[in-house]
């Protein structure tokens, strides 16, 4: 008798287990593969976490999300940062005020993701007008975290700063005059910078510390913070 409910737990269970797969939908199912086009869900996080051990999975996906890029072949072992294999930004959907970008592929596909889903539709919600350029001082750089011996994920590149946003009308957004200001450009900038947590494993804006006054810092490291 005991065996007979323990097979039909276990049959139930799996029963379930199939529905939850088969039903539930992509962006919020770890056990399917990552999408960069699909909105933020529960598993968007642990699913760009897991392009990072698969640099060929990670750049089909940049490339089935339309984003195109350069391979950057490893640095030799005199460069004082060597970088493995990395990616240059050539075109995503949103033009950036700087180039070449040099990043890991991860790094580039959590980029992408917070661009599609969060910068583009959060600018045509709060300001009805679409994003023309995002403002950046740069990825790659060989140099410490300010102040401390700590490599920072700059010299990975593996992090990038957005100082700002442009948009079709001309309107201007900079952290460094906007954040938490009580305005349309304050609640767009503290949208961005909260959803970013939900994709970067390193959040840091201006509540961080002063170094970060004008600029969010987004990375993909192993430490989590959301700042
Ligand atoms: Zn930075």
């Amino acid at each position: 008798m005991r065996h007979w409910r323990l097979i039909l737990l276990v049959i139930g269970l799996v029963g379930l287990a199939y529905l939850v797969h088969r039903f539930l939908p992509t962006q919020h199912n770890p056990l399917r593969p990552p999408d960069l086009t699909e909105p933020l869900g529960l598993a968007t996080y642990g699913k760009l976490t897991a392009l990072k051990y698969n640099d060929e999975m990670c750049r089909q996906k940049l490339v089935d999300a339309g984003v195109e890029f350069e391979i950057v072949a490893a640095d030799g072992a005199e460069a004082r940062c060597p970088l493995e294999e990395t990616l240059h930004l050539k075109r995503s959907l949103t033009p950036y005020n700087a180039a070449p970008l040099r990043m890991t592929c991860h790094q580039m596909a959590a980029l992408h993701i917070w661009e599609r889903q969060v910068l583009r539709p959060q600018a045509e919600k709060i300001f009805d007008s679409p994003l023309r350029q995002i403002q950046t001082y740069g990825s790659f750089s060989c140099r410490n975290i300010a102040g401390t011996g700590t490599r920072s994920q700059h010299s990975y590149a593996n992090a990038i700063d957005i100082s700002g946003f442009i948009l079709e009308d001309g309107t201007e957004i900079r952290v460094k005059d906007h954040w938490r200001e009580r305005s349309k450009k304050g609640k767009f900038l503290g949208r961005v910078h909260k959803k970013a947590c939900r994709l970067f494993s390193v959040t840091l804006g201006p509540d961080f510390d002063a170094a970060h006054a004008d600029h969010f810092h987004l990375d993909m490291g192993s430490t989590e913070t959301c700042r």
